[in-house]
């Protein structure tokens, strides 16, 4: 299944009537072999990026490119790419075999063959147990690792998945996180996966690409797009970040990065950071591991910093309290 299967989008733009433009301009290189996340808030179009990709939807302009061959005019069984929906969209009257079978029927690949090659992906699954239920007897995983089974069968090059996890209590979604970053590193294609959830794409993702109202705002590792935001809407949007106006400069501080201390401390001149506001605690919230606490003062715009529980114990404060806020020069990333 693997190769050199470098998709391409080269300024596509999704226009639904004469007003609605759900794509606009979107460039982006998807490097084989690479697990990449459409993330953004609702609506912003990563849904109709993946559909034009699949070929469900059409390209208002711009190019779709696999390895240098334009895709835009293939049906989609013809691109390469096979996807899996958010329902999982099984069949309720097929087995899990036959679901899993079907597109080997379709082209006309006879029986044992296509049972054979049903068996082999849902022991890849670790669904070999179930190959003769009906989807209704089956769990919300297993449902999803059976719509996984059934789109891999016919060994895409890419395989472009619609939040696939969001039907999963959150317990599930994280052991089914896992598998699939598996299965990716085991298969050796391109995912190509749908979410809306900041979570789930630092955790999966090779590459993000984060989108806001038909637009790429920012796409990069993880990393990249986690720790140097280049915009207030990426830094709000990724959370863990203050943004931060500095004589009309905007600039993204974690909050993991934000110093506080009780102001009767004094004003502190760390070698690592220095003191620059100070303000009143406002709240205060435990989350467990850490501790978020958030500082109103006069002239800024509220102050969450995040700390380790030790930290938060070794000074502890609580609501009313005044407090020094802190934070090193290099821990700030302008914003444009
Ligand atoms: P969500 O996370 O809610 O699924 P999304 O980022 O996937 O959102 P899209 O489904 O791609 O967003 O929709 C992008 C924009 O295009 C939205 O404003 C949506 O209303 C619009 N849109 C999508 N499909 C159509 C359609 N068939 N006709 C008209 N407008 C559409």
């Amino acid at each position: 299944m693997a190769g050199d299967n470098q998709l391409i989008l080269e300024k596509v733009c999704k226009q639904y009537g004469r007003d609605i433009v759900a794509v606009e301009n979107f460039t982006q290189s998807f490097d084989a072999s690479s697990y990449v996340c459409l993330l953004g808030p609702s609506g912003c179009g990563k849904t109709t990026t993946l559909r034009m990709i699949a070929g469900h939807e059409t390209v208002s302009s711009g190019d779709i490119t696999l390895d240098g061959v334009s895709i835009c005019k293939l049906p989609p069984a013809k691109r390469g790419t096979a996807m899996m929906f958010q329902s999982y969209a099984l069949f309720p009257h097929l087995t899990v075999r036959d679901n899993v079978a079907f597109s080997l029927k379709m082209k006309k690949v006879d029986k044992a063959e296509r049972h054979r090659k049903a068996d082999e992906l849902l022991d890849m699954v670790d669904m070999q147990g179930f190959a003769d239920r009906l989807p209704e007897q089956l769990s919300g995983g297993q449902q999803q690792r059976v719509a996984l089974a059934r789109a891999l069968i016919t060994e895409p090059a890419i395989l472009l998945l619609d939040e696939p996890l969001s039907a999963l209590d959150p317990f599930l979604r994280i052991r089914m996180r896992s598998e699939l970053a598996r299965l990716q590193k085991k298969l050796g294609i391109t995912f190509i996966h749908v979410t809306h959830s900041q979570d789930e794409a630092l955790a999966l993702a090779d590459t993000i690409v984060l989108m806001n109202d038909a637009r790429i705002e920012q796409s990069g590792s993880p990393h990249q797009v986690f720790n140097a935001p280049q915009t207030e809407f990426v830094a709000r949007f990724m959370g863990g970040h203050n943004v931060l106006d500095m004589e009309g400069n905007k600039f993204a501080l974690r909050t993991d990065k934000t110093r506080v201390l009780p102001a009767a401390a004094g004003t502190q001149q760390n070698t690592s950071w220095q003191q620059h506001k100070t303000g009143i605690v406002s709240y205060v919230e435990y989350l467990g591991r850490s501790v978020e606490l958030t500082v109103s003062g006069d002239d800024f715009a509220d102050v969450t910093a995040s700390l380790t529980d030790e930290e938060f114990n070794l000074a502890p404060c609580q609501p009313g309290d005044s407090v020094g806020i802190g934070w090193n020069e290099n821990d700030l990333h302008a914003l444009s």
